[in-house]
């Protein structure tokens, strides 16, 4: 049993208390990792991903805002006594010793009978598929194979709470990939509280359970993947989950025997409905931000369907089971994802259409209208 919980943490690093405003490199935030949950923690470089969860661990000082594992406050207990293991992006094995004695090396410490850590470092070696490997020193391993004996030397003390620091970084695409199933079956079969950091997205779609999206400190949002996914609260999340991204779109809406939004620069004007939300109506004439993804804008490849807007392509990429068509649109890009690869002609004109009840509305701050 482990639940984590976080109550307005923050973190305002020494060379940061100096300055009138001070900075946050983690500001107020709040969130309970459930027991046996797979919390990952997402967001661009230097957002404050790393700082949270050395907190978490016991590496870096909490400066305000208290910490909770099993409803006991951590702040002041010592790394080694919160019974967590922690696995970096830079492996961090000792070089000389083998990859048994990379593995062993936690509980000789803790001076565990020869025979205990025996087991254990072959029940952790079948579990990471790495028995082959157990003489090898580990200039002798893959990436991969490395950081597998990594996340072993975590497994093996069996503590309450993993946390995991970008650990598949170093690793090429492929590699990634399935490292990345290997890990959801570590879950499943460990049953253990994990919290997970990274910076990309197709990561944290396909490992959490729930995801936290933070930005410059802040947490912006903490949902199950496709709740954030379908129902982002603001334009950063909007933009930052899903590749590719979400087009944006800067206009106004206007009311004129039906309620339009009108982007003046390249003059494309359609009809939203004869009814929109009443939410939607306060921001008549004013300045509105509209969100599409890009499978739910089409092609119209008939003259049935009156297109939005009339736009030229400017590239397009076939993916072999989807293609993805880049529009030129004033000074920006359109993009539609399609399973259809019929061969397009770059700089043809083309119609397109917005699935209305896909379209996302943001206010001036960037904030989800409704
Ligand atoms: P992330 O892991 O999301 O890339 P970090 O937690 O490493 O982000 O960094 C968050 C912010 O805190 C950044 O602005 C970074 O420069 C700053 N920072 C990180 N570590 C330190 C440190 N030891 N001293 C001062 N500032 C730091
Ligand atoms: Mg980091």
């Amino acid at each position: 049993m482990a639940e984590v919980r976080l109550e307005n943490i923050s973190k305002i690093y020494e060379g940061d208390k100096k300055n009138a405003a001070v900075k946050k490199a983690v500001n107020n935030i709040s969130f309970e990792v459930h027991d046996k949950e797979f919390m990952v923690i997402v967001g661009p470089s230097g957002c404050g991903k790393s700082t949270l969860l050395r907190m978490i661990a016991g590496l870096e000082e909490i400066s305000e805002g208290s910490l909770f594992i099993d409803g006991k406050r951590m702040n002041d207990v010592d790394p080694k006594d919160r019974d967590i293991a922690m696995v970096f992006q830079n492996y961090a094995l000792y070089p000389h010793m083998t990859v048994y004695e990379n593995i062993a090396f936690g509980l000789k410490l803790k001076r565990f009978s020869k025979k205990e850590i025996n087991e254990r470092v072959m029940q952790t070696a079948e579990l990471l598929e790495i028995k082959d490997e157990l003489q090898r020193k580990p200039k002798a391993l893959s990436g991969g194979q490395r950081q597998r004996v990594a996340i072993g030397r975590a497994i093996i003390r069996r503590p309450k709470v993993f946390l995991f620091d970008e650990p598949l970084s170093n690793l090429d695409a492929k590699l990634r990939s399935q490292m990345r199933i290997e890990l959801q079956r570590l879950h499943r079969e460990i049953n253990a509280t994990m919290i997970y950091v990274t910076h990309d997205q197709v990561e944290a779609m396909t490992l959490g359970n729930r995801i936290a999206v933070l930005n410059k400190g802040q947490l912006m949002q903490l949902d199950t993947p496709m709740h954030l996914y379908n129902h982002p609260h603001n334009k950063f999340v909007a933009g930052f989950i899903g590749s590719p991204t979400m087009n944006f779109i800067k206009g106004t809406i206007q009311y004129r025997n039906g309620y339009y939004f009108n982007h003046e620069a390249s003059g494309c004007k359609f009809l939203l409905g004869t009814e929109i939300h009443n939410s939607i109506k306060k921001y008549i004439d004013k300045p509105i931000e509209i969100g599409i993804r890009p499978e739910d804008v089409y092609i119209s490849e008939n003259d049935n369907n009156k297109p939005d807007c009339i736009l030229k392509i400017m590239a397009f990429e076939n993916m072999g089971n989807e293609q993805l068509v880049y529009f030129s649109f004033a000074e920006k890009t359109i993009i539609v994802r399609r399973s259809s690869q019929t061969d397009l002609e770059l700089t043809a004109e083309k119609g397109i259409i917005f699935s209305r009840n896909k379209i996302v509305y943001f206010d001036e701050n960037g904030n989800v209208i409704v």
